[in-house]
């Protein structure tokens, strides 16, 4: 529902930071103070305004109790001349004053803190943030993912922006007020006596050095609840998220354990920083008594002495008082400040790390003529020292098909991944066109490369938003187009959603749930059709159809891979023996290649896989024949 439209005073305001700013892609500094800088720098005005309100109303603060003073020697000078009028000529001017000072400055200093505070920063400052590094974040290497809970990441990213908003505002808000406070109220007590300034100072020494005691133990013990808090979020989301595998093995109990454990952990760190916390708040109530006991205390002893007027004693007083009452209120945001930065720094261990697959400085876009594909001596082990792939190389010619055979585990969806560059290589290079993948942008490299693997998961969105993400300015005539050469067309436009959207409209549900593995693999296969890129890599691209789908679909994939390189894998080896190459795979190494009739002729690993799913005979009779590659 889109919120009614804001008053102009509110627009003004919260237009004054652009959360969507365009903002370099670099990663967001590693160190904490840099981090804040960075972040902080970009919404230096609003911060600036707020700083100057501060100032002025904490001002305006000071100067009431100041006036309160006054007011009490004017009446006990007045009481000895007792004239009720001369009283209201003498002062008149400054009761006037000081009227409108707290009629229409004060409301007016509070309204534009408010918004600034409010309307501003509040909801700009944590956008920016989570914006900015859930850009960053977003294009990390897929290993960044595949070793964290995607949970956790998000939870981070959410967390870090309202963190280190809060903290900054209260820092500038509320830590600048006292600061202000507290220098006008010692020179206020001095101009009375020097004397009287003695209680708030012990105080001011005390108070700071219980800051610098508490405060970095509270912001230590906050990172550790910070990242706990992290892991409990990632365990509950990793059940959720697998909730299916969760209720086929009955494993409640098994899991209720996994995440109570995570989330006693998590208790028990928030408890061992809250004992931080009362710690220094029995401190601080310790320090607030001299301050109340020891001010209004000097200030009668010297009023009784004939060194100062009672005015003083009713500005001491007050303003003692009202400091007591702020102290409590600056330790919880002091402490509030520290616990955010342990929660910042606990985002900057995640947000704030290079990227694993990073884009050359002065790469290209990748240009795609003819698409021949060369590993020249490849070799990839995982970040491990060794194994998975080791020294391979591959020529593809342009418009080759090669089929890609081998045992489970040979390193056969690996080989297809470097050449995405999902991961970067340990050894060797990958050259397209004779140009080095590592030197070119990621985008137009997998813009060029049409994709279908055996675990298609669609976007929790639409068909048609899911269909885009081949072609983003596809038309609904083209994608229905190409569901329709996939044998999708049918099933979606049965689809009907559970708000009742049909058809392209349809939302597929998380990871694309709510379709079959069947159904899945079509909409996927639609999407590369849609996409038409010059290079195809069709890994167990049919694995979920069945024989009469798949026979379907056949020939809209033959017509999808004329013209095109192509590199399919499959188990099922008659789905590729026709293809124009076979690349045999074991261990991260190629053993054979060559036809169909090549390799059975050789009878060697291939041979025997075709053996054992034709059955044990070489001439199957459903074999399709070799030279129709
Ligand atoms: P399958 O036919 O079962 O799909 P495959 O030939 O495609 O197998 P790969 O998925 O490439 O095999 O795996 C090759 C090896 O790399 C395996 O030993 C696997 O354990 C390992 N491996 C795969 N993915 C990762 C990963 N993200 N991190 C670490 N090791 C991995």
């Amino acid at each position: 529902m889109t919120p009614p439209r804001p008053l102009f005073i509110n627009r003004l305001f919260e237009g004054l930071i652009d959360p969507f700013r365009p903002a370099q892609d670099a990663m967001p500094p590693d160190r904490l103070t840099r981090f804040y800088a960075h972040y902080l720098r970009q919404v230096r005005g609003p911060l600036l305004l707020l700083l100057v309100v501060g100032l002025l109303s904490a001002l305006v603060d000071v100067a009431l109790f100041d006036f309160l003073g006054r007011v009490v020697d004017w009446v006990g000078a007045a009481s000895k001349s007792a004239s009720g009028s001369s009283f209201f000529e003498a002062h008149g001017r400054m009761l006037w004053l000081m009227a409108f000072v707290t009629l229409i400055m004060r409301p007016v200093l509070t309204g534009l803190h408010d918004l600034l505070v409010h309307q501003t920063l509040t909801p700009g400052l944590a956008t920016l943030v989570r914006w900015q590094n859930h850009r960053y974040v977003l294009k990390q290497g897929l290993a960044f993912f595949l070793n964290d809970f995607a949970g956790g990441i998000a939870n981070r990213i959410l967390q870090t922006g309202v963190a280190l908003r809060d903290s900054a505002v209260s820092a500038l808000d509320a830590i600048w007020h006292v600061l202000i406070y507290s220098v006008t109220s010692l020179v206020l007590f001095a101009r009375a006596d020097w004397r009287l300034t003695l209680p708030l100072i012990i105080w001011i020494v005390g108070y700071i050095a219980a800051l610098v005691y508490f405060v970095p133990r509270v912001k230590h013990r906050a990172t550790v609840a910070s990242s706990s808090r992290g892991k409990l979020m990632g365990r509950i989301v990793d059940g959720y998220g697998n909730i299916g595998t969760l209720k086929l093995f009955a494993h409640n109990r098994f899991e209720e354990e996994y995440v109570r454990e995570a989330m006693a952990e998590q208790t028990g760190q928030a408890q061992y920083a809250a004992r931080m916390i009362t710690g220094m708040g029995l401190v601080i109530a310790a320090l607030n008594g001299i301050l109340i006991a020891g001010t209004p205390g000097l200030a009668l002893w010297l009023w009784s002495s004939g060194r100062m007027s009672a005015g003083v004693i009713a500005l001491a007083t007050g303003l003692a008082i009202r400091i007591n009452n702020m102290s409590g209120w600056i330790m919880w945001v002091v402490n509030g400040i520290f616990e955010n930065l342990g929660v910042v720094q606990d985002g900057i261990h995640t947000i704030s790390r290079p990227r694993v697959v990073a884009d050359a400085p002065d790469a290209q876009d990748l240009r795609v003529a003819h698409g021949g594909i060369r590993f020249e001596a490849v070799s990839f082990h995982y970040g491990r020292p060794s194994g998975v792939i080791d020294r391979l190389t591959l020529s593809i010619e342009p418009g080759e098909k090669i089929g890609l055979i081998g045992p489970s585990g040979a390193g056969k969806s690996t080989l297809v991944n470097i050449l995405l560059r999902l991961y970067d290589l340990d050894g060797g290079r990958i050259l397209i066109d004779g140009q080095d993948i590592s030197g070119v942008r990621q985008e137009s490299l997998r813009s060029q490369i049409g994709v279908v693997t055996q675990d298609t998961s669609l976007l929790h969105r639409s068909i048609r938003d899911n269909m885009r993400y081949g072609k983003p300015d596809a038309s609904d005539e083209e994608i229905i187009h190409a569901l329709r050469q996939a044998q999708a067309d049918g099933f979606v436009s049965n689809l009907i959603d559970l708000q009742g959207r049909t058809g392209l409209d349809a939302h597929v549900g998380e990871r694309g749930v709510k379709l079959s593995g069947g159904q899945r693999q079509r909409v996927a296969i639609a999407r590369v059709l849609l996409k038409n890129a010059p290079i195809l890599i069709l890994d167990e691209a049919t694995s979920a159809l069945d024989s009469d789908a798949e026979a379907a679909i056949q020939e809209n994939l033959e017509t999808l891979m004329r013209g095109k390189t192509v590199i399919a894998i499959a188990h099922r080896l008659s789905t590729i023996a026709r293809l124009d190459r076979l690349v045999v795979m074991d261990e991260g190494l190629i053993v054979e290649t060559g036809t169909h009739a090549e390799l059975v002729a050789r009878n060697g690993l291939y041979a025997r896989l075709w053996r054992h799913q034709s059955g044990g005979s070489i001439h199957d009779p459903n074999a399709p024949p070799p030279q129709d590659a």
